[in-house]
């Protein structure tokens, strides 16, 4: 393996400015020019990032000579026609200082990168083993700094070879490569080993987490997941990296491991009783990171069968990736029994508000939003309630929808669990190169189950009408009740706090603020001639009916404008779920499984 053709080496250089070294060598380079590219996105996040635009300075040498390179795109480089079996390098010098899970940031106190925004792609040897030196920074103060990564160790590279994890390791080809983030600094690490695969925490930032705590609530998660899609696990390992802050929320996952941002206050401390709402937000999140490693890192759609990194790569499938995994994480924590049904129902509650507060829902299919996830979804601008809808939240709500209409339609004897393993089996277990097709899911369905699923996926994926939910609870025992959220009237806005102002951040379709002449963007200063804070505008509604006459004052640009709004009556957008019979065998075998009965 010390003979790999293409070997990268990455040191934090200059932390305080937010720097990465990082060196590509590769033996025999094309000899009509060898090209590098460093990707243009990243494979999870589906948005145009342009890694390469933080690349401060690049240079290339060859036995000992500097080599010119001439950049030919936005992210791609070439180095002219060299003498046969001369190894070339080029050395890259990047500017890390985005602390999310889908960049790099470098700083004093740690090193956190992803592949794809440090190392570049030697064009056409993307198939080649590589090899990788994670070297320590230089100084005394980082003596304690170790690794916390999954990337395998290079062969003969183990025990006292290493330095807390410092040293070489090793990537088949260049997308095992970028699939392994690393995090170098001292963070707490805490291990627990579930259904033979070994799983790690590493917890970067000031925190006061009750690490203990964690792993056991984890390590429930980790081997419900492990035993639904079937053992043995896809993985060896496993690794949370988790980078705790002040106020945040992501998470990215990868085939054996995960970054997660949130704030410090969503993890538990000690002596916290219950399951907070915070720290079960957070096990949502690891929740939902994990059953990745099945539905979307193995079982892929056709588009992601192979990435192509320079441009966008699209699919009409990110509902069935993104949102049956939001159906999952969810359902994995009443699963292994972290929430209770009551709790359960309650969050699936308030992602029915999510999809009926948005307009969106009536315009964009979830087809369309999965294919302009690019440029839509990752890209939300203040009309996008109007226009999109989620393939999360409505992928989540198609995903039940689907296991209600399978579990009932069946007697109980086939769901959605069936169906995920069936993926699994088909195009996930045996690393099928071809990939999950568009009509895939509903033929598996419609095989498990004897069913014709074709006017159920019609309406779910390729239409705009509500899904009807009430009637698809009714067998399992389930009360869908909907109400308004408020007993004031409604002006049909979303707005956010901008000091004591308010400004209106979405205007939507149809709603009283519409219909009056008011636009997203307004800022709104009083009402009826009186000044209006962000907490006297509910009160202030409050005391009028749907129909009254509304003046409102806003400035657009630095222009004062008055509006006259007729109140419309409130939306009814606030459901529940409401366990209506006693007992149920239907409504068991959904809220915990077929095969774990568990006093309902
Ligand atoms: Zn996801």
């Amino acid at each position: 393996m010390k003979s790999a053709s293409v070997r990268y080496r990455i040191v934090p250089s200059k932390l305080a400015a937010h720097r990465l070294e990082v060196r590509c060598t590769v033996d025999n380079p094309d000899e009509a020019g060898q090209r590098f590219a460093l990707p243009a996105w990243i494979p999870g996040s589906y948005l145009i990032r342009d890694f390469a635009r933080h690349i401060v300075s690049i240079r290339a040498e060859c036995a000992g000579k500097h080599v010119p390179l001439v950049k030919i795109d936005k992210h791609t480089w070439q180095a002219p026609p060299l003498a046969s079996g001369a190894a070339l390098s080029v050395v890259s010098e990047v500017y890390a200082a985005d602390l999310s899970v889908r960049g790099a940031h470098v700083d004093p106190t740690h090193a956190f990168f992803n592949g794809t925004s440090v190392f570049l792609r030697v064009v056409g040897r993307e198939g080649s083993a590589c090899l990788v030196d994670l070297r320590r920074p230089v100084g005394k103060e980082y003596e304690n700094w170790r690794v916390a990564t999954t990337l395998p160790p290079a062969d003969g590279e183990s025990g006292a070879a290493r330095q807390n994890g410092f040293g070489l390791y090793r990537a088949a080809d260049y997308e095992e490569l970028i699939d392994h983030p690393v995090e170098m600094g001292t963070f707490t690490l805490a291990g627990f080993p579930t259904c033979g695969v070994v799983h790690e925490v590493a917890i970067t930032g000031r925190h006061d987490c009750d690490v203990e705590r964690l792993t056991a609530d984890l390590r429930r998660l980790c081997e419900w997941q492990i035993r639904f899609f079937g053992e043995p696990a896809p993985m060896s390992r496993y690794l949370f990296l988790v980078t705790a802050v002040g106020d945040a929320y992501g998470g990215l996952e990868h085939r054996a491991s995960s970054a997660l941002i949130c704030a410090r206050d969503d993890l538990p401390y000690l002596g916290m009783r219950g399951l907070p709402e915070r720290y079960r937000g957070f096990l949502g999140l690891c929740s939902h990171e994990y059953f990745h490693t099945w539905n979307v890192k193995r079982i892929r759609p056709q588009a992601f069968a192979s990435y192509n990194l320079d441009v966008e790569n699209y699919t009409s499938l990110l509902w069935a990736f993104e949102g049956f995994t939001s159906y999952y994480d969810e359902l994995a924590l009443l699963r292994c029994g972290l929430i209770t049904a009551k709790e359960w129902l309650s969050g699936l509650a308030r992602t029915i508000d999510r999809v009926h507060r948005e307009p969106g829902r009536q315009r964009q299919t979830l087809a369309e939003a999965s294919f302009d996830a690019w440029t839509k979804f990752y890209r939300p601008d203040e009309n996008t309630p109007n226009t999109s809808v989620s393939y999360y939240a409505k992928g989540a709500l198609v995903a039940l929808a689907l296991d209600l209409t399978l579990r009932a339609g069946t007697a109980g004897r086939v769901s959605l669990d069936d169906v995920m393993r069936a993926l699994w089996l088909r195009h996930g277990a045996p690393e099928d190169m071809r990939g999950v097709g568009d009509d895939d899911i509903r033929l598996i369905a419609e095989e498990l189950s004897g069913l014709d699923l074709e006017a159920f996926f019609a309406d779910a994926v390729h239409g705009t009408s509500d899904i009807d939910l009430a009637r698809l609870l009714r067998p399992f025992g389930i009360r869908l009740k909907r109400s308004p959220s408020s007993r004031a009237p409604s002006l049909g806005i979303r707005t956010a706090s901008e000091g004591n102002e308010l400004r209106l951040t979405t205007v939507y379709d149809g709603g009283a603020a519409q219909s009056a002449g008011l636009s997203a963007n307004d800022l709104l200063v009083a009402v009826n001639g009186l000044r209006v804070t962000p907490a006297s505008l509910e009160r202030l509604l409050g005391r009028h009916r749907a129909g009254d006459e509304f003046t409102v004052h806003v400035f657009r640009r630095d222009e004062l404008m008055d509006f006259t709004v007729r109140l419309a009556a409130p939306p009814r957008d606030c459901h529940r779920l409401m366990i209506a019979t006693k007992s149920n065998p239907l409504r068991r075998g959904w809220l915990y499984g077929t095969d774990c009965p568990s006093p309902d």
